[in-house]
């Protein structure tokens, strides 16, 4: 049995239908987010459940409820989404910022449960967190390993405190629940799914179709999550690592995907990668060219030198730190040579 993690784009409403059609009954724990993007420039539903905790606004709140109306309806899910809609509305008054961000993953799991007919799990009753909202994680290994075997939804990111509240993982943070739900229902393989094909050798949203890594290792995973790659949370490779669990990052369009595992990629330069850290833009390459690697990046960075500030040149992980993305460039550097 594997464990399967559906990210935002996959369960807005115009693609959930697809995505229903994948969930077959290999798969134990059918781990999901809150809706996501519909089209550029849409909203995410935890953004707006962000907004609405903040402002109270009613026109936020009718966007939110849109979103799942529209999530029912194109879907044909026979659940009464109004008076879920409503129960939810009446329960973020007067709680805290996590409980109202938690409401997106628990609608979305609602619907999909109803939509599939598998059992609906209470993310709150099994990811658990201390009153302080640190992760309880021999709370929650205790509880998740009695789902072993069983076919359910959860949703993802958040989980319940001991004094009855809830709490949520960093934003993304979904993946961490999958991971969760994966290595300790013993699953054999935790499936990602999200909006790109795979890990990639440069951000898809910044260079057109990059290559796709067929594999890398948790530790290069690690690390590209951490230098600003945001296919995979890098907070949810740990307990995979350590249970030796494959992860398949994938496309729910379809695409083989990366696997993460013990094998590293061995390829010259394995990824560009760029984050923004104190107003500075730090554009990394993880390579395995020990010198021409790090010699490459000087010579970019002498290229563009009006926007650069420093350079961090070392063996596997040279860094440009500018006042620009410096993704395109150093993708065309090493791969459109
Ligand atoms: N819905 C949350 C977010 O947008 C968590 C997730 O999707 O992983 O960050």
């Amino acid at each position: 049995m594997y464990t399967a993690k559906f990210g935002g784009t996959a369960t807005a409403p115009h693609n959930l239908k697809y995505v229903l059609s994948l969930i077959d009954d290999n798969m134990g724990a059918v781990v999901v987010s809150a809706c996501g993007r519909s089209f550029d420039g849409d909203e995410k539903v935890t953004d707006l459940l962000n907004l609405f905790y903040v402002t109270h606004d009613e026109m936020v709140w009718r966007k939110i409820e849109t979103k799942y109306r529209r999530l029912v309806e194109i879907n044909g899910i026979n659940i009464d989404i109004d008076k879920l809609l409503a129960e939810k509305k009446r329960n973020m008054c007067g709680n805290d910022r996590a409980y109202c961000l938690s409401v997106g993953e628990e609608l979305t799991a609602k619907c999909v449960a109803a939509a599939t007919g598998r059992e609906y799990v209470e993310a709150a009753d099994f990811i658990c967190f201390d009153e302080g909202g640190r992760f309880d994680y021999r709370e929650t290994k205790c509880r998740v390993e009695t789902l072993a075997n069983q076919k359910f939804v959860v949703g993802g990111f958040y989980g319940g405190k001991r004094d009855g509240g809830r709490a949520t993982f960093e934003r993304g943070g979904g993946d961490i629940s999958g991971a969760i739900f994966a290595v300790w229902t013993s699953a054999t393989l935790y499936e990602n799914y999200t909006d790109v094909d795979g890990v990639c050798v440069a951000n898809p949203r910044c260079v057109f179709c990059p290559k796709v890594l067929p594999q890398i290792s948790y530790g290069q995973m690690r690390l590209l999550g951490s230098c600003g790659a945001e296919v995979l949370h890098p907070s949810a490779v740990d307990l995979p690592q350590k249970a030796a669990l494959p992860v398949v990052v994938k496309n729910f369009w379809g695409s083989c995907g990366t696997t993460v595992y013990n094998y590293p990629c061995v390829d010259d330069v394995v990824s560009v990668t760029c984050r923004k850290t104190d107003g500075l833009y730090v554009t990394s390459v993880l390579h395995n060219l020990p010198d021409m690697g790090a010699r490459a990046i000087a010579d970019i960075a002498r290229d563009v030198k009006n926007c650069v500030a420093r350079c961090e040149l070392s063996r596997d992980l040279s860094k440009i730190y500018a006042s620009q993305d410096l993704t395109v460039e150093t993708y065309n550097a090493f791969f459109q040579a």
